[in-house]
């Protein structure tokens, strides 16, 4: 099983001609409104992927209707919601998106509402409920404080825990010992190690700080060149089967909620880094987020 512990957010796009200065109103825009957050979107990649019932995911969604609308997709997309909570007075999560028609610029602007209020106690029961087995993965648009006391619970039952360090921010000294795998892209990893990552030579290097910071196997992401993974003892670049991309948003959700996957099924770390590369390409010959992830069949058949 994986047990999915963050973010949903509500995106809310209008693709406009331009986009906006600021005290501006620009007219003839087009609008949609997509389910999103790395937490859900993460949720939905690996439940797409997983057999029936394998995917749990612990939130909090408002008291409105973009809350209401969450709980019934996740579980139309078979995402057990048990854990899924409304957080009283709080708006959901939104993200109000503006794009650029012409040139695909976009401009975003995130009000976090209830996912600020994912307290570190509102996951207990889902990890005492946890399977043996389970694969937990966090990232960090929830609070913190509810990050580090979910990895150092679940670590504490067994459970390995996978944490994709996104939005980027430094971590505290201890997390590593609790971390089973940590899944950073490029950006991330420079911001957590000050090595500019783009090859796999700087990638090794990245690798070798967290070793050094106490993460013991690390899986950088490096867009069309793959995955560079490395466990202390062994490392490689995967590469990343060649695709025509259309749209890389949420690969690195896709790619995560697959490794995910994989590793809760027994695959050993590079199997579970391939199976997550041919994920994550799939996902970005496709445009939208989760409307772009794949599921089980299409890659297996
Ligand atoms: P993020 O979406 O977080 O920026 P990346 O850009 O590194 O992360 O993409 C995550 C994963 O998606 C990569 O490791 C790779 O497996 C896959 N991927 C991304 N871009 C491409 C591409 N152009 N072709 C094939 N795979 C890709």
């Amino acid at each position: 099983p994986v047990l999915v512990i963050g973010s949903y957010n509500t995106d809310l796009v209008i693709r406009c001609p331009r986009l906006p200065a600021p005290g501006e109103t620009i007219l003839g825009g087009t609008f949609a409104q997509h389910h999103g957050g790395k937490g859900a979107n993460q949720a939905v990649a690996a439940a797409r992927l997983a057999a029936a019932g394998q995917v749990h995911f612990v939130a909090k969604v408002g008291d409105d209707e973009f809350g209401r609308q969450a709980l019934t997709q996740l579980r139309a997309e078979g995402v057990d919601t048990t854990g899924v909570r409304v957080a009283p007075g709080q708006p959901s999560g939104v993200a109000l998106i503006n794009v650029a028609t012409a040139t695909g610029e976009n401009s975003i602007s995130v009000a976090a509402g209830a996912n600020e209020h994912l307290r570190p106690a509102d996951a207990d029961t889902a990890l005492a409920d946890a399977a043996p087995g389970t694969v937990v993965v966090l990232q960090l648009e929830i609070p913190l404080p509810t990050v580090l006391h979910v990895a150092r619970q679940a670590a504490a039952r067994g459970l390995r825990v996978v944490l994709n360090p996104a939005p980027a921010q430094p971590l505290p000294a201890g997390l590593g010992a609790d971390l089973y795998a940590l899944t950073p892209n490029e950006t991330e990893a420079e911001t957590l190690t000050g090595v500019r990552v783009t090859d796999a030579a700087t990638a090794t290097l990245a690798a070798e700080r967290l070793h050094a910071a106490g993460i013991s196997r690390v899986v950088i992401t490096l867009g069309a060149q793959g995955a560079f993974w490395s466990d202390g003892t062994g490392a490689a670049l995967v590469a990343a089967p060649a695709v025509q991309a259309v749209d890389t948003t949420a690969a690195g959700d896709c790619f995560t909620g697959a490794l995910a996957v994989a590793l809760a099924e027994g695959h050993v770390l590079p199997d579970a880094v391939a199976f997550a590369c041919r994920a994550a390409a799939l996902a970005v010959t496709r445009p939208g987020a989760q409307a772009s992830l794949p599921t089980r069949a299409e890659l297996t058949g």
